[in-house]
């Protein structure tokens, strides 16, 4: 079978918005061919939410630690989570990180902006035509004080649901703060997240789209991650093959993967 792209991107029950079994997202990896992935669970601390996006590590950890050694002759199996940052919760998730050393990968993820996740209507009710500009200085705020993520998740998050409200978009309209965010990643070592996640979501490009995949190659950041944010084994691994010819189409050669914190890389 022809080598399928590692999904470092990918929830399971173990998040508050998924019912999925962790052996489920693993036998759809094994389907496509994958020889590694990585599961990433929700973790978003202090987000006011009828889900609970507190992810129990202490269950996590152990589960995660069986599944890869009961896997280990088919597929390498590694632990991640995808951190919600905030600002105000930014020593505290020093801390978490600094705790949880079995971790592999972590991504840095923006879901909640001035407490509202833009998920929600009410938070383009109150920005109006200024949601994506907001959306984007915070997240700069954020990672030029947050340090403890490897890869930064889903940068045009936002966009998944401004369409809905009328906005349009391109990188050009937001250069300004893109470029600043991509050059804090260089300078930082981080990864850019390439997601998958945007196309089952009615998009027609990858989360952040191609413009923002290619400047940041352009600026130097050499370090990009792959993942479907599948919450369900469906779209696990979706327009994998697309996403590498994107990238190849913006410069890179190699995708990362991330063992303890430290970058692999593999071929695209
Ligand atoms: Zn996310
Ligand atoms: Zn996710």
């Amino acid at each position: 079978m022809e080598k399928y792209y590692a999904d470092q991107h990918l929830h399971t029950s173990f998040s508050g918005d998924s019912d999925t079994p962790p052996e489920k997202q693993i036998e759809r990896a094994l389907s496509l061919g994958m020889s590694e992935m990585c599961f990433t669970d929700h973790h978003d601390y202090d987000m006011k939410s009828d889900v609970d996006f507190n992810l129990d590590f202490d269950a996590y950890i152990p589960e995660m630690q069986r599944l890869k050694d009961k896997y280990s002759r088919v597929i390498d199996i590694s632990t991640g989570v995808e951190l919600g940052l905030q600002l105000h919760i930014a020593d505290y998730l020093d801390k978490l990180t600094e705790k949880y050393s079995y971790l592999d990968f972590i991504i840095g993820s923006n879901h909640v902006i001035d407490g509202i996740d833009p998920y929600f209507p009410v938070f383009f009710e109150s920005n109006g035509s200024d949601s994506y500009e907001r959306f984007f200085k915070v997240t700069l705020e954020r990672i030029k004080r947050i340090k403890c993520y490897d890869s930064l998740g889903h940068l045009d998050y936002i966009v998944r649901y401004g369409k809905q409200h009328g906005l349009t978009y391109s990188y050009a309209e937001y250069a300004d703060y893109i470029d600043e965010i991509l050059r804090q990643l260089v300078t930082d070592g981080k990864a850019l997240e390439c997601n998958s996640g945007a196309f089952s979501r009615g998009m027609d490009e990858p989360n952040p789209c191609t413009d923002i995949l290619k400047r940041f190659r352009e600026l130097g950041g050499e370090l990009v991650t792959l993942g479907s944010d599948a919450h369900s084994p469906e779209t696990l691994g979706d327009r994998f093959p697309e996403c590498g010819e994107i990238l190849k189409s913006c410069g890179f050669k190699y995708y990362a993967v991330y063992k303890k914190r430290k970058p692999q890389m593999r071929a695209l």
